[in-house]
Formats: C-alpha cells, sequence, structure tokens
C-alpha cells in the first residue's frame, strides 16, 4: 500500500507472515480493509488510463527491464519464496527462473499480438471493404492469486495484463504476499506508471470486494474450488478466468522405462510438498509392473531428506501450515481407518508432513476423488490401458495427467481419451512450460493461461473497418 492510499485509508491493520518450516515472524504487512474499495477503485482507474496509454514498446522493455532485475537478484527472490511459502530452495530458484521467463514472453506477446488484417473479400459481398482488428485493453483487471507458487502465478497475470495494456487489482495470497510486492517493486522500478498495479493484502472479505466491483472488467483467480465458486457468485457480468485445483493421474504401463517412470513419479508428486496443482496424486500401475514399480516408488520416496527448507540438501519441505498438514494427515487416517494401506511417510512434526504412499484406497475416498494438495500418493493396479484411462477420469474435474510407455499406440490413445488440459507422455502430470496453453478440463475450468492466451483473454478485438466505394 503506497503512503497515499494509506493516507486516504485511515487506520491500517498490520498482518504477519510467518515462516511454513519454523514459525519465524517473515514480516509484517499493511492489511487493505475491504471497504476501502472505493480507494482501490479510483487508483486502478487512473492505473487503467495509465497502462493504455503507453506504447507496446515501452509496455514490452519494462517487463524485459523487470526480467533482467529479477535476474540479477534471482537469490534474493528465491530466498523470499522459501522463508513466506516453504519451498525448497532449490524448487524456489526454479520458480524464479521461470518467473524471468513468464515476463519475456509477455513482452514478446506486447510486441507481437496487436491484431490481424480481416480478409473481408475472403466471403462474396464485402469486397468492397477492407479492415483489421485491434487488440484493446479490457481496463480494469482483478488477480487474486493463492500460497503456492507466489512468484511465477502473479507473473502469469500481471504480465500478459500489462502486455495487453491494462491495470491491474492484485491480491495476494495473504499467507505468502512477499514475493508478489517484490516483483510489483521491481515492475515500477522497472518504468512501470505506479498506479498500474494496485496491490491489496488481506482476506476472504477484501476478495469478495475487489470481485463484485463493477468496474473490475475481468477477474483472472487461481486457487481453490470453494473459492472460485464463491467468486463466481460473487462476480456478476464480467469475465471468468479460473485456475482451480486437480487431482493428476499418472498411468505407467509395463512396457515404459520404469526407472524413468519412478524418478518423474517422485518429483512429480513432492515437489513444493505436493502443494502444486499439477502434481501426481494418483498413479495407475500395470499389473505386470505393479510391484516392480510400487517396491522402487517406495524405496525412492524413503530417501527423500523431509526438513529445512532453506538447506540446499533438502528435498521436501513443510507445507504451508501446521493446520494444512494436520489436514493431510487427517485424510490420510481417514482413508486408512477405510482399509487403505499405508506404504510409507505419515508422520507430521508442526507443517512437515512426510511424504505418504498409500495403496487399496476405495475409489470412493477423498483421496481418490478429491485433491489432496499435500505430499500423499495413491497407486492402483489396471490391467488394460482402456480401464487405467477410466479411472484417470473419474474425477469430475483434471487438470494435467501423465503416461509412460514405450508404445507410441498406447500414448496416442492415452493422449485421445484422458479429459485432461495436458497430457504428458515419458513424464509425469507436472511439467508446464509457462508459453503453452494450461488449464483444466470438466467442472469449473474457465479460460487458460500461459502467456499468449491470458493475453488473448485479457483484450479485446476491436474491428476497424473501410468501406472503399
Ligand atoms: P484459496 O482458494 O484458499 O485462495 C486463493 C486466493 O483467493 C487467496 O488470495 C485468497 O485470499 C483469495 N480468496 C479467498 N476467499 C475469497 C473470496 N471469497 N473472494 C475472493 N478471493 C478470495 O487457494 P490456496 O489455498 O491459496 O491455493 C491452493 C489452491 O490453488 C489449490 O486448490 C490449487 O490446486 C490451486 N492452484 C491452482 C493452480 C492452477 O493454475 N490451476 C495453480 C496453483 C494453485
Amino acid at each position: 500500500m503506497t503512503a497515499a492510499m494509506r493516507r486516504e485509508v485511515g487506520d491500517v491493520k498490520e498482518l504477519g507472515v510467518f515462516n511454513p518450516y519454523d514459525g519465524s515472524l517473515v514480516g509484517r504487512v499493511a492489511v487493505t480493509p475491504a471497504d476501502a474499495i472505493d480507494v482501490l477503485l479510483a487508483r486502478a482507474r487512473d492505473g487503467a488510463a495509465a497502462a493504455r496509454s503507453l506504447p507496446r514498446h515501452r509496455r514490452a522493455t519494462i517487463l524485459e527491464t523487470a526480467a533482467q532485475q529479477i535476474d540479477a537478484t534471482c537469490e534474493d527472490f528465491a530466498r523470499t519464496i522459501v522463508r513466506e511459502a516453504g519451498k525448497t530452495i532449490a524448487q524456489a530458484r526454479k520458480e524464479t527462473l521461470r518467473c524471468i521467463n513468464t515476463l519475456k514472453l509477455s513482452a514478446d506477446e506486447a510486441r507481437r499480438n496487436a491484431g490481424e488484417i480481416v480478409p473481408f473479400d475472403a466471403y462474396a459481398g464485402s469486397e468492397a471493404r477492407q479492415g483489421w482488428f485491434t487488440r484493446e485493453p479490457l481496463g480494469i483487471i482483478a488477480a487474486i492469486t493463492p500460497y503456492n507458487d507466489p512468484l511465477n502465478l502473479v507473473a502469469h497475470k500481471l504480465g500478459p495484463a500489462i502486455a495487453g495494456g491494462n491495470a491491474v487489482l492484485l491480491k495476494p495470497s495473504e499467507l505468502a504476499p512477499f514475493s508478489a510486492l517484490k516483483l510489483v517493486e521491481t515492475l515500477i522500478a522497472a518504468g512501470l506508471p505506479e498506479s498500474v498495479i494496485t496491490v491489496a493484502v488481506g482476506g476472504a472479505d477484501l476478495g469478495h470486494a475487489i470481485v463484485s466491483a463493477r468496474p473490475v472488467r475481468m477477474v483472472s483467480f487461481t486457487g481453490g474450488f470453494a473459492t472460485g465458486e464463491a467468486i463466481t457468485r460473487a462476480a456478476g457480468l464480467k469475465k471468468l478466468a479460473m485456475d482451480l485445483g486437480g487431482n493428476a493421474p499418472v498411468i505407467v504401463m509395463a512396457d515404459c522405462d520404469l526407472d524413468k517412470a519412478v524418478a518423474a513419479c517422485i518429483s512429480g508428486a513432492y515437489w513444493a510438498a505436493g502443494q502444486n496443482c499439477i502434481g501426481t496424486q494418483r498413479i495407475l500401475v500395470q499389473a505386470g509392473c505393479y510391484d516392480r514399480f510400487r517396491d522402487a516408488f517406495v524405496a525412492g520416496t524413503k530417501k527423500l531428506r523431509a526438513g529445512d527448507p532453506e538447506l540446499e540438501g533438502t528435498d521436501v519441505g513443510p507445507m504451508i501450515s501446521v493446520s494444512a498438514a494436520e489436514k493431510a494427515e487427517a485424510a490420510v487416517d481417514a482413508a486408512h481407518a477405510r482399509g487403505a494401506r499405508i506404504l510409507c511417510g505419515h508422520w507430521r512434526a508442526g507443517a512437515l508432513y512426510h511424504p505418504t504412499i498409500l495403496e487399496a484406497v476405495p475409489r470412493d475416498d477423498r483421496l481418490w476423488r478429491e485433491e489432496v494438495f499435500a505430499p500423499v500418493v495413491v497407486l492402483e493396479r489396471f490391467e488394460t490401458l482402456d480401464e487405467a484411462i477410466g479411472m484417470a477420469n473419474e474425477p469430475d474435474y483434471s487438470l494435467h495427467a501423465g503416461i509412460f510407455t514405450g508404445n507410441l499406440a498406447h500414448a496416442l490413445a492415452a493422449a485421445d481419451g484422458i479429459e485432461a488440459g495436458g497430457v504428458m507422455i515419458n513424464d509425469s502430470s507436472d511439467y508446464r512450460f509457462d508459453a503453452m496453453p494450461f488449464g483444466g478440463f470438466k467442472h469449473g475450468s474457465m479460460g487458460r493461461e500461459g502467456v499468449r492466451f491470458a493475453y488473448e483473454d485479457m483484450t479485446q478485438p476491436k474491428v476497424v473497418c473501410i468501406n472503399r466505394t
């Protein structure tokens, strides 16, 4: 919150942000009360005018300069992610590098994607017309983001919005706001007019006030299903982009390179302590290799070092909070009480929940049907690929899936049959490239991120047509 905003908002409360690993205070941040919405909107209106008047080369240069600055201070950004979100330092460095790439891709979009010629003479009747469409800004976009990728998921909204000439009302997760604040500071230092991004930190009441405000033209939300539904109810007539949860399946065929599948599934399942929307949650293994896969997967999981995320050798850091870890533990206890077998892990120290593998989980259990968002994996055996595809598709929402196979026909049958926004072949579900279209299938999914796709969602075509007669 800027000094001017503080004066207009009056008494400002502060929120403590705590390190999920050791509970230490990371810092304090000013909370914007929900009733300050008019102040936020007034600033965002100024921001919208400033943003649309920036020529495309300026938008691109600002995004590139910010990317260079983040590159130069990469370690500092990575440490911020570790302290507030609990990712391991290696994972946080990777997120920072991805953020740099997201900003660079956004700069490319600002320069490249300005509209198209409309071929009026392609069908009879309009030969005397000539024209084009431009990509115009929407105006004010609300960006609401979660805690688990507190830097790059914010860049995925700010980058395309700036490239498209929009102002943004950003509400980062109140659990991990500092990476977002650093990103905004960096963009402003790179030349972005201050009013283009209005950051407000707070909880659900503030989020509700932002998404329901009439001048907001689009809500770009990343987070959980319940929040997505609440936003949808409150938003009214505006564009919605919803990037919600997952419960990703990976199919392991007996004809695959098993060592590769085991290593990829270990990374895919426990990255960010399983707090990853495309993290591998269900691994479906063909009967012919089930025992071999399970033994190697359990052995590999047991070797992971869980602990202090700031240490270079740590593989699995804490979950975001003790209560999140307790919920994961309770979900595993409940499945166990219904007959599931726990193969490893399932012990907790504060927010640190050790990687846990189960088999024989009932297919109506929440570990099978819903997103667990924790380092918890369910193994299940199948006989035929058709059966595995049917199992993969059981939840009524999905983001990504994976298949390991040495057989091209199997790979293509899975790509065709799995209902998901992305099917990774010979990779776990946890592969994402920031330029690809990214989003879900089935219930609740709306829109795609991935810079070009978000940019197109955040702009509106305007046709200019010349009548030559
Ligand atoms: P969350 O839904 O609890 O919170 C996300 C954001 O919404 C936060 O900023 C929160 O303050 C805000 N919010 C809460 N209530 C609101 C309301 N009523 N109106 C407006 N805003 C409100 O999610 P989380 O726990 O921070 O993140 C985890 C979830 O995010 C998981 O379900 C995960 O799968 C999902 N996620 C999805 C993607 C994707 O790209 N599909 C990526 C990362 C995370």
